[in-house]
């Protein structure tokens, strides 16, 4: 199987990023796209950042009913702080038979080359690249050896939104109404337990 890995802390999951997903799951080249929740690192604190598992459940209740995408807690078990290439090393280990690639935003496709080992990653690995809304007028500048990789596909028709899960904290915050922002059951998830209330 061919599957694309959508890497988040997702804090909370919101429609931005299951719309990516999504749209990535029906690419022809891509079987499933699996929504990799990153970990809290204890050398970044972050008061904002809830807790693991809480993000976790939001991820697997906000797929529930879409079977191209799954979520991953691979790198809960990971030695922190971790690189991509170990996790991508993991999987291939764990799933030797599927095939998995990146599904990246332009920003980060822009500094990718000051990732760990990553001449290693995209030897073995395609990159799908979704832009941002940032992008719309600023050009990607990719140095010759990204934009002519064979590895590296820019995906242009994918529909962004400008919402961050920033922004959808600070309206739960304010005890504003997120119901277009969030599917129902994170929705319901996070009121339940009165998640992201100042
Ligand atoms: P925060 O505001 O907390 O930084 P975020 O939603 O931007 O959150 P993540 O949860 O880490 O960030 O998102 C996972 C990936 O999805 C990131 O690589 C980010 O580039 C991308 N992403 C998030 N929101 C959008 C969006 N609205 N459009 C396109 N890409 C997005």
């Amino acid at each position: 199987m061919r599957i694309g890995l959508f890497f988040g802390t997702f804090n909370p999951i919101h429609v931005g990023h299951l719309i990516i997903a999504n749209h990535m799951a029906q690419h022809p080249d891509i079987d499933q796209v699996w929504l990799v929740v990153t970990p809290h690192n204890p050398h970044k604190e972050k008061a904002t950042l809830l807790a693991d598992h809480l993000r976790l459940d939001m991820v697997r209740d906000a797929i529930y009913d879409s079977p191209q995408l799954k979520v991953s807690d691979i790198e809960f078990h990971l030695a922190k702080p971790n690189y991509t290439i170990s996790t991508l090393t993991h999987l291939q280990e764990k799933y030797p038979n599927d095939e998995f690639s990146l599904l990246i935003g332009a920003d980060n496709l822009r500094s990718f080359q000051k990732w760990y080992n990553w001449e290693q990653i995209l030897a073995h690995h395609k990159l799908y690249v979704y832009p941002r809304i940032t992008e719309a007028d600023a050009e990607l500048n990719l140095s010759d050896e990204l934009s002519k990789h064979p590895n590296i596909e820019l995906v242009n028709d994918v529909p962004i939104l400008g919402i961050s899960a920033s922004f959808v904290r600070a309206q739960l915050a304010a005890g504003k109404d997120c119901s277009f922002l969030l599917t129902e059951p994170v929705l319901r998830y996070i009121s339940e337990r009165r998640l992201y209330q100042k």
